[in-house]
């Protein structure tokens, strides 16, 4: 509680070092003065805008117009003779000089205005901001002074930190921004420290002994005979960085990256196989059940005729009974699923190698949770979501990151074309021209229904549109339909018995159906970037040149520059750093949902040296203690459990 209210940080300060004089003001200035109030009429407009204050104030002879709408209890403050503060920009008003809603302040008889850095609070809800200012000022000192500091005394010394009490008192009220900037470097520090011990008291590498897999045994041999194509060059270069740490006996912590269509998962595949062929078992998960389903059926169509057998669990179902039987007897050697993987009925007899996919959905507690059910098993995850390098060491931690560069021969690119809704027709020409040559396409909607209270098209209804259309065998897939159905609608798409599939966001990530070339975007900028391009992802994986529309009538700007970055740019990372530039990095690659607290004050794109001293110093502080156990570090081990969240489950921690 005392954390929450210490930690809600001023959005900005306003600069109260220099008042300018009133007789100083020009139009387009952001200025503070002081002034008296001379006279206030309350203008008790009845209606909407309700009542309107006007103020003016003087100093000599210069004069200010001061307007504050819907603010009749503000009438008992601006008195006239009384002394204020006024902060804000300058404007012209008729022929008069005029601020609108300043930030204000009453100054008492004789007292001497404020001066400094004064907060302004990210407030909602209709809290004051003067109050706000007020009581932290009153309790920010004392609540911060009775918190112990969670970084050890040598550390601070070494590092020229200040205290923490002193950087949280400067960071709400600094004398200068000098004193801030110095406050908030010690206070990043602490978010980034304290993140990158979490992560990698999780799972750092080298904490413990891990197991050597056989990476290229007997299994891998005859799978990559078997396969109908050779790895590519990125693929191959890949995949020996996994080799050699799967051979080795420590646990792997990698993140594979590769663009969406690159081939990660018959890396996935060789990685799986390398536990099989050192005699142990190995578990994939994937964030959806969909791509759950189809990891499997893709897995089986290529191991089944090695003789290996593939487990699926998704549900709570009597299927997953067996599933989870087999699995803890140590008879099932491969199983895929979804985060049914994580519940504790799931064990394994001897799990040796996990990987993940499209490790973008899933947080840093997920992944512990799975590898915690082997002993220290080789991780690999894997992400289409292209990472600037520094959110990559900030989430990621310690992983090692391996890229597939290129992807497999003869693809196209995709033409990208972005239409009004008035010309929606353009786009189902298209599909009706390639369902005509036997080729597929998605229709992917934002919403299941369409609802009144939102925008965007249903899929629902757009399927029942579609179906009327001669020659079109329509399907629709959403995550409401019972898993049954769905596998059979997904099974008839990649069969070819469906033309057309209308879908929501279901089949953004890794739906592979190399036919399907169009893919139709409706109410494309409901859609996020990342999306898009995932989205987008799904055609031209085949032969034929793919197509996307991106129908939209959206006038928001961010959207319209959303769906402009996605018609110029192919290429995963350009899109992901256009992201950043648009929405910033907070909002960017869901690090939200990344189970550890989002930076507060921290920007990881700026502040990247003191990341990577934060991050040095938990490797140096780990590899002298690595559980954080001596009792003088009881304090800093409390702190970081705490980032983690009290869910976290005891084993996950050795
Ligand atoms: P992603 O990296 O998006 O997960 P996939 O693993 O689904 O990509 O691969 C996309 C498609 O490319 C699949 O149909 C897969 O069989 C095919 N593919 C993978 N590697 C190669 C290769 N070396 N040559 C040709 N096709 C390949
Ligand atoms: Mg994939």
């Amino acid at each position: 509680m005392a954390e929450d209210l210490l930690s809600l940080w001023p959005r900005r300060h306003l600069d109260r070092t220099a008042l300018t004089p009133l007789a100083g003001l020009r139009p387009g200035l952001e200025a503070t003065v002081a002034a008296t109030v001379l006279r206030a009429r309350l203008d008790p407009r009845p209606g909407r805008s309700g009542p309107i204050l006007h103020v003016e104030v003087g100093e000599g002879a210069a004069r200010l117009a001061v307007t504050f709408f819907h603010a009749a209890y503000l009438s008992r403050v601006f008195q006239p003779g009384r002394r204020v503060l006024l902060s804000g920009p300058v404007e012209w008003r008729g022929r008069q000089l005029a601020m609108t809603h300043p930030e204000w302040e009453a100054l008492e008889e004789g007292e001497v205005a404020p001066t400094g850095l004064v907060p302004v609070y990210p407030l909602s809800g209709g809290l004051k901001q003067r109050w706000m200012r007020e009581f932290m000022r009153r309790h920010v000192p004392a609540l911060a002074a009775q918190a112990a500091d969670p970084l050890p005394l040598p550390l601070r010394e070494r590092l020229d930190l200040p205290p923490r009490a002193w950087a949280v008192t400067r960071m709400h009220f600094p004398a200068d921004s000098r004193e801030r900037e110095r406050a908030r470097r010690r206070l990043v520090f602490d978010e980034f420290f304290r993140i990158a011990l979490a992560v990698q008291l999780l799972h750092g590498p080298g904490s413990q002994p891990g197991q050597a897999q056989q990476p290229d045994g007997p299994l891998a041999r005859r799978f990559r005979e078997a396969l109908p194509f050779p790895l590519t060059p990125g693929q191959e270069a890949a995949w020996s960085e996994i080799a050699a740490d799967l051979a080795a006996p420590r646990p792997m912590a990698r993140l594979l990256q590769g663009e969406v269509g690159s081939g990660k998962t018959v890396l996935a595949a060789l990685a799986l196989l390398a536990a099989v062929d050192a005699g142990r078992q190995a578990a994939l998960m994937a964030p959806t059940e969909i791509l759950a389903e189809q990891q499997a059926a893709v897995l089986e169509g290529w191991l089944r005729p090695l003789g290996l057998e593939v487990g699926l669990l998704v549900g709570n179902d009597r299927a997953a009974d067996g599933v989870r039987e087999a699995v803890e007897a140590g008879r099932l050697p491969l199983v895929v699923g979804t985060q049914a993987l994580l519940s504790q009925g799931v064990q394994f007899r001897d799990l040796g190698v996990v990987v993940i996919d499209e490790q973008h959905r899933f947080g840093v507690r997920q992944r512990a949770v799975l590898t915690g059910k082997g002993f220290a098993p080789d991780l690999l995850v894997m992400t289409a979501t292209p990472i600037p390098r520094t959110l990559a060491l900030t989430v990621y931690g310690d992983l090692a990151l391996s890229r597939i560069e290129g992807l497999p021969p003869g693809r196209r690119p995709v033409t990208t074309v972005a239409l009004p809704q008035a010309r929606r027709r353009d786009a189902y020409q298209k599909v009706a021209e390639e369902v005509r040559r036997g080729r597929q396409a998605y229709v992917v909607c934002p919403l299941v229904q369409q609802s009144p209270q939102l925008p965007g098209r249903g899929a629902v209804e757009l399927a029942r549109g579609m179906a009327a259309v001669p020659g079109w065998r329509v399907g629709l897939l959403h995550g409401q339909m019972p898993r049954a159905e769905r596998e059979a609608v997904m099974d008839r798409f990649r069969q070819g018995a469906i033309d057309v599939l209308v879908s929501t966001t279901i089949v953004e990530v890794g739906v592979d159906v190399p036919n399907a070339t169009v893919m139709v975007i409706e109410s494309a900028d409901r859609f996020g970037l990342a999306q898009l391009h995932q989205l987008r992802g799904r055609v031209g994986r085949g032969r034929d040149p793919g197509f996307c529309f991106l129908i939209h009538d959206s006038e928001s700007e961010e959207a319209q520059a959303r769906i402009g970055a996605m018609v110029r740019l192919r290429d995963g990372l350009a899109l992901a750093e256009e992201d950043l530039h648009l929405r910033g990095p907070g909002e960017v690659l869901g690090i939200r949902q990344h189970g550890v607290r989002a930076f507060q004050l921290a920007d990881p794109l700026t502040d990247l040296d003191i990341l990577q001293q934060a991050r040095a110093e938990a490797r140096a502080l780990l590899a002298e203690d690595p559980a954080l156990a001596a009792p003088e570090r009881a304090l800093l081990r409390r702190w970081v459990d705490e980032a983690l969240g009290e869910a976290r489950p005891a084993s996950v921690l050795h």
